[in-house]
């Protein structure tokens, strides 16, 4: 971390900011220019929040040099974290995790012919929300209880792993029991008292990007996970907020190869709710399988037109298997198998 300070600073305020600094542990190196003095801090910077220094009068920049995530960093860690569900595994050179399902759980018999039909065509994990985050108070609100329920049926019946979205800590025994990967949605990526609970428990967790935040951010959220010491976090790009209004959200796959370089963690794109329309979804699938995705979490209906939620980004289920094919075919052609 590098701190510009003016030249007028008085040196005895100077000499004190140093001492403390130095009782954290780091070091401090510093240059002195004809109009400035710029101080060095080396050592561990994670615990220090660099715009603090701002209340000082006589600081006039500072500028961060190493990441302030450190756990979800690839520098201190450079080998890829794998992901196991079972014998599945999500990240490193492994098979393309193909995670399909419904937005919403509606009954028995819809989940159960989703299933059918996403096992057929490749799928290995089956998504579906019990609790759902609408913008609305007024629309439906999932199933809750019963969909975990639902789904652990499906679970058992066509052996596909669950991936479902919890929204508060108070629901985590149901979820230990019956979830395999549990997603924290886009607008809980900065609840950080759910974020701690969910580090401290032995199930990997797929944390989706908030609808506004930067990469930085969402690593810092990795970060709230496995500082408590649950080190299995899955990333998964939903799309982000900007100007445009011609698609749901604004789909950055330019993440993939990004976070790649800077993260060990698995990345997951979802195209369903970053496009919002299912004639979106096939093409940024392969897009995102072609930028070097690790998996792909689709929404996939068997009755798009009654469905409860996100109707318009759900595929039919024929339609989910031609996807499939295509993108098998593109995943050979970087050498990676679904
Ligand atoms: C979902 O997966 O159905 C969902 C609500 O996603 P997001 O948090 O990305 O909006
Ligand atoms: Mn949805």
């Amino acid at each position: 971390m590098i701190i510009t300070i003016k030249s007028d600073t008085p040196k005895n305020e100077l000499d004190e900011f140093i001492a403390t600094l130095e009782q954290q542990g780091l070091k401090i190196f510093d240059i002195v220019g004809t109009q400035k003095k710029v101080l060095g801090l080396v050592g561990d910077t994670s615990c220090i929040d660099e715009r603090e220094f701002l209340v000082f009068p006589w600081v006039e920049d500072v500028t961060r040099i190493t990441a302030p995530y450190k756990k979800a960093n690839r520098q201190f860690h450079p080998h890829d974290t794998i992901v196991n569900v079972g014998d599945i595994k999500i990240g490193g050179n492994e098979k393309i995790v193909i995670i399909a399902g419904p937005c919403s759980v509606e009954s028995e018999e819809q989940i159960f012919e989703i299933s059918e039909g996403i096992k057929e065509a490749g799928a290995v994990m089956l998504r579906g929300g019990a609790y759902k985050p609408r913008t609305s108070p007024y629309v439906f609100q999932g199933l809750k209880t019963q969909g975990l329920e639902i789904l652990s049926k499906a679970k058992a019946k066509y052996n596909l792993p669950i991936v479902s979205e919890i929204m508060s800590s108070d629901k985590l025994p149901e979820f230990l029991a019956q979830v395999d990967i549990i997603q924290v949605g886009a607008r809980n990526m900065q609840n950080f008292e759910l974020l701690r609970e969910l580090g401290k428990i032995n199930k990997p967790i797929l944390l989706k990007r908030g609808l506004s935040n930067t990469v930085e951010e969402w690593l810092m959220s990795a970060e709230y996970i496995m500082s408590e010491g649950n080190n299995q976090v899955i990333l998964c790009e939903r799309g982000i907020r900007t100007f445009e209004k011609a698609t749901r959200n604004t789909l950055d796959l330019s993440v993939i190869p990004l976070l790649k370089k800077i993260t060990h963690l698995p990345i997951v794109i979802d195209p369903s709710h970053a496009t919002g329309h299912w004639e979106l979804v096939e093409a940024m699938s392969l897009a995102a399988i072609a930028a070097g995705a690790d998996g792909l979490l689709i929404e996939v209906h068997n009755n798009p037109q009654k469905a409860l939620s996100d109707g318009p980004q759900s595929l039919k289920i024929k339609k989910f298997a031609q996807l499939m094919e295509k993108g098998k075919a593109i995943a050979k052609v970087i050498g990676r198998d679904i």
